[in-house]
């Protein structure tokens, strides 16, 4: 049951609720945030952040996320590590539940980002951690002179394959169209590694295997023809789906379940504001999503003066 009715209520501890914690806490509003994986989010399985100011030969994503989490513990702000079930308003407050109990606020700030999105083909969830993988710094290490496939054209599929080469053998780059989307600077650096090699204009449309996985079905989409690829290991990176199963009919959300917000980061909801990964149109860069929590912690905190004035100097 909760008893503490906290000012500020945070779902999510990536780098948009870190960041907002920082300022809520820093602010003497009483902040309570919710992680049910590891803080940092997304950032935290990230190998090396290159593009944050302030760290000029990069920052692991581990190094960075515990930053922010320690910087908002000491300001003040409380951790839960466990999953937002539900999410609803009763009598002017906020009660967010989780498994094991709930808790109730003033003011939300949703920042639940988004999760890696699956292929949806056979063998996929059945060797989930058999050679199947999401995570290239979590798993990368076990592929030690191993052959790999990665699926995905986009910033985090090369940014996490030229990681991979420090590990594996030889890395197979499987992408559905002839060109990537990632930056020119990780194109350029993946075309000139020589343990990179590339099979375009296909998609995997089955993982194989007995007790691991063994190998790829690959249907070249140009042509319609099927191959099969040897590999020890598949590491998916297409992309992220928002974790906004549990706001479904509290916020308006967009339809591929993003929240909306205004430019002042406030949802439909009067006290609840979004910001970071969760928001539909964000850049999902680690910079952006930190300065959207700050907007977003300003905003609770404009919301809550406004409702309750606290008085007293800035
Ligand atoms: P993304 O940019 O959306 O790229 C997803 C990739 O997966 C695309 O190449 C896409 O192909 C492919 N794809 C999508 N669905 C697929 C499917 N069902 N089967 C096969 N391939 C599929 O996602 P992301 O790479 O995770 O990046 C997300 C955001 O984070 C981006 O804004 C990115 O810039 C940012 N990010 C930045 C950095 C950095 O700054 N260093 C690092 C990581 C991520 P198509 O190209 O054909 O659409």
């Amino acid at each position: 049951m909760a008893d503490k009715t906290y000012d500020t209520i945070i779902i999510g501890a990536g780098g948009a609720g870190l960041t907002a914690a920082i300022y809520t806490a820093r602010s003497l509003l009483s902040t309570l945030i919710f992680e049910k994986a590891s803080p940092g989010g997304q950032i935290s399985t990230t190998d090396i952040v290159e593009n944050y100011p302030g760290f000029p030969k990069g920052v692991t994503g581990g190094e960075i996320s515990s930053f922010m989490e320690e910087q908002a513990k000491h300001c003040g702000a409380e951790f839960v590590y466990d999953e937002v079930l539900s999410v609803k308003k009763e009598k002017g407050s906020f009660l967010v539940a989780s498994s094991e109990r709930s808790y109730k606020s003033l003011s939300l700030i949703l920042a639940c980002g988004s999760s890696p999105r699956k292929l949806n083909v056979p063998g996929e969830k059945e060797f989930s951690g058999k050679g199947v993988s999401y995570c290239a710094t979590c798993d990368g290490p076990l592929y030690k002179n191993k052959q790999i496939a990665i699926v995905g054209g986009g910033d985090s599929a090369i940014q996490e394959t030229l990681y991979l080469t420090r590990f594996a053998e030889r890395v197979t780059v499987i992408h559905r169209r002839d060109k990537l989307r990632a930056s020119i600077l990780l194109q350029k650096r993946a075309f000139s590694n020589p343990k990179i090699s590339f099979l375009w204009d296909s998609v995997v449309t089955a993982v194989e295997g007995s007790k691991v996985m063994e190998r790829l079905k690959v249907k070249n989409v140009k042509t319609g023809s099927e191959s099969f690829v040897r590999s020890d290991g598949l590491f998916v990176f297409i992309g992220h789906d928002p974790e906004t199963s549990f706001l479904k009919g509290f916020v308006d959300m967009d339809e591929a379940g993003y929240v909306i917000v205004n430019d002042k980061f406030e949802t439909s909801q009067a006290g609840v504001f979004a910001c970071g990964e969760v928001r539909h149109g964000a850049t999902k860069q680690l910079v952006a999503c930190s300065g959207e929590g700050c907007i977003a912690a300003l905003a609770s905190e404009k919301y809550l003066d406004e409702q309750n004035p606290r008085g007293g100097m800035k």
